[in-house]
């Protein structure tokens, strides 16, 4: 596995270790995260991030001897302080049929089911809609 797949795939095991969580519902449970799937998240946000550099020209630019290690350490950063924050409750897993995703409620009743209306909600309701409508 690709080391991007990878800290994103630690990522979210380490978010859904920690949160049990049913498609549509929101999670209630701190269950510790298993020891590997720390160790590779913490492994991964170690690694140096992204600097800003200020050009002449006034553009401000972001670099990193590893451009990737330094995304992935970006990634796994947000991964950790999300799964000590209250935010965690709000972390759902989309309950499109084939997505699979996860993400953060920020709805005032936090009772958003789908991670985008544009995809997986659009996409559920055509099905709902053609399933009332006999095909
Ligand atoms: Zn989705």
């Amino acid at each position: 596995m690709r080391p991007l797949v990878r800290c994103r795939v630690s990522a979210i095991n380490a978010v859904r270790a920690t949160s049990p969580v049913t498609p549509g519902q929101p999670s209630r449970s701190y269950a510790r995260t298993p020891s590997q799937t720390r160790t590779q998240v913490n492994e991964a946000a170690a690694h140096a991030v992204p600097v800003p550099v200020l050009a002449a020209s006034g553009q401000l630019t972001w670099h990193a001897v590893d451009p990737v290690r330094a995304t992935l350490a970006l990634v796994a950063r947000d991964a950790l302080q999300l799964v000590i924050s209250p935010a965690l409750d709000r972390v759902r897993d989309c309950a499109g049929a084939a997505c699979g995703a996860l993400f953060l409620d920020t709805s005032r009743p936090g009772s958003r089911r789908w991670c985008s209306m544009d995809t997986c909600g659009n996409r559920a309701k055509k099905e709902a809609l053609r399933s009332r409508a006999g095909g």
